[in-house]
């Protein structure tokens, strides 16, 4: 079934994008606490194609990015992954997904999901107003990154954000896609910080172990 097929009038959409380089427990967690607190029907993940802001960086394809997070969510029937990003030419910016999928859901309400580390940087996206026009923002916590103070100023010089961008308070999971990576090169364990089918995967194609 196609992503179209499986999303129904009048829903509402999380989205929750992100490099997933890999996907871990962190991601998976801030995207099922959405759901149930903002009573989405369905999640889309949306790896990123080629980040605007990591192009240095060690990335794994896109294909095999696409296929952790698959193997991931494969068991939520709510969850659902998408290659929008992955098949557009040249850089995906956050504002030209949104529009894509407002076009393609034009009854559908959209959440877009964030950690609150990629939330604080919310002014400096680009087309930062035409994201919270189109789409709600979820901001999940995040440890070491507080956005309290952040979001009140945010309030106090856009009072329309009032009620576009919503705090979410999830289990706080440490983990990031950086550490993860780090800990294969230094042969450290990756066990329980991500799904077992991600890591048996990571392991039999060497994805991470080449610098
Ligand atoms: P990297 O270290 O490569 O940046 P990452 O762990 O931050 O990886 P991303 O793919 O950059 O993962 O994140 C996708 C989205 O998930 C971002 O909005 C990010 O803030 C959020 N996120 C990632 N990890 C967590 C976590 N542990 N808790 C809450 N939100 C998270
Ligand atoms: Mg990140």
């Amino acid at each position: 079934r196609s992503v179209r097929e499986s999303i129904a009038g009048g829903c509402r959409i999380g989205i929750m994008g992100g490099t997933f380089n890999p996907i871990h427990y962190g991601h998976l967690v801030a995207a099922e606490t959405a759901r149930v607190e903002f009573a989405l029907d369905k999640v889309l993940f949306i790896p990123t194609g080629i980040p605007p802001h990591k192009v240095h960086h060690q990335i794994a394809n896109s294909d095999l990015r696409f296929a952790m997070v698959e193997m991931s969510i494969r068991d939520n029937e709510n969850f659902i992954a998408s290659r929008i990003e992955i098949d557009r030419e040249g850089p995906s910016y956050t504002y030209d997904t949104l529009k894509a999928l407002h076009l393609l859901f034009p009854e559908q309400e959209l959440f877009f999901i964030t950690g609150s580390d990629a939330l604080r940087d919310i002014l400096s996206w680009r087309e930062a107003e035409g994201i919270i026009g189109i789409s709600k923002i979820i901001g999940a916590s995040r440890p070491g990154y507080e956005i309290g103070g952040f979001l009140g100023e945010l309030f106090d010089r856009y009072p329309y954000a009032q009620n576009r961008i919503f705090e979410m308070e999830i289990p706080a999971l440490a983990i990031s896609s950086t550490d993860i990576r780090k800990r294969i090169w230094n042969n450290k364990s990756i066990r329980y910080l991500l799904p077992e089918e991600v890591r048996r995967f990571i392991i039999e194609n060497n994805i991470y172990i080449s610098k």
